[in-house]
């Protein structure tokens, strides 16, 4: 074989995709642990790709599993493809966002936690990044059924920490206020400059910095156009630092491998605060 065919697979991340039934059939019930990315693709800004939530879900995932495996290699931890979906309606005035409703989200999470409790599996942790209430009502609302119909144990592990304000508790200190920087801004630009570099377009440097309060009633069911973002990004690109993205995305792993542990060993679990709870209740099914 030359070089050139050689896969380059690493052997301690066992991908679903990989495996046989009879391999699937042979990991222990008890002992096995899926871990499911799930975020849409959508526009992230002109400098960055589409696949932002999803490439650092996936590969944060990745990162806890090849962590867990020395930390704890009693347990299996096995990776299901990411899936590239998610409800993202607000930006879908932009080329490259792709929404499905919150209903989808609920009945993709729960049809795949299902189809492996149904074989015994007893473990799921769903990754996402991206933190629509309509997305996490489809995710928080399918882990309810998977827990009441098959007493799976689930979570979510960035929705809770991220909503809590635990990453700004926990930051360096950067001199701003990064609570502002809610989409495709110094935080996401700064995580992918230290993924994926090559994929962050040069523009971003010059890139002005624009802020909206998310959270305002105002902003309720306006679409990023219609609220002036036309280069659908919300803070300060042009600050991303790769030193940042490199802390930012090695907390996300942190917050994996804690939440899987956690969740392993029946402690109590983050949870989303109050005020998104009751949000998630309030929306209706979009
Ligand atoms: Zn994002």
């Amino acid at each position: 074989m030359n070089k050139k065919n050689k896969r380059v697979i690493d052997p301690k991340i066992i991908k679903f995709e990989e495996l046989s039934w009879k391999q699937i059939e042979q990991l222990d019930k008890n002992k096995t642990i899926f871990y499911l990315p799930i975020s849409p693709l959508e526009e992230h800004g002109p400098h960055l790709p589409v696949g932002t939530d999803l490439l650092t879900v996936r590969d944060a995932a990745t990162e806890a599993i090849k962590i867990l495996n020395n930390k704890n290699p009693n347990l299996t931890y096995v990776l299901l493809p990411a899936v590239p979906v998610g409800y993202c309606e607000f930006n879908t005035d932009f080329p490259g966002s792709i929404s499905v409703s919150g209903k989808v989200v609920r009945d993709i999470v729960f049809s795949v936690g299902s189809s492996l409790a149904n074989h015994g599996f007893k473990y799921l942790i769903i990754c996402t990044y991206h933190m629509a209430i309509a997305h996490l009502k489809g995710i928080y609302s399918a882990m309810k059924k998977l827990g009441s119909k098959y007493n799976m144990k689930t979570c979510e592990p960035w929705g809770p920490y991220f909503h809590s304000k635990e990453i700004e508790k926990r930051e360096p200190k950067l001199g701003f206020d990064t609570t502002k920087e809610v989409h495709a801004g110094f935080r996401e630009t700064s995580l992918m400059k230290y993924q994926y570099p090559y994929l962050v377009d040069e523009s971003y440097k010059k890139l002005q910095s624009i802020y909206r309060n998310m959270n305002s009633p105002r902003v309720l069911g306006k679409t990023f156009k219609q609220l002036g973002l036309k280069d659908g990004y919300v803070g300060s690109p042009a600050r991303a630092d790769a030193d940042y993205g490199r802390w930012y995305f090695n907390e996300t792993v942190h917050v994996f491998v804690k939440s899987t542990l956690d969740l392993y060993e029946g402690k109590k679990l983050l949870e989303l605060p109050s005020n998104i709870k009751t949000a998630m209740r309030a929306l209706f099914w979009q």
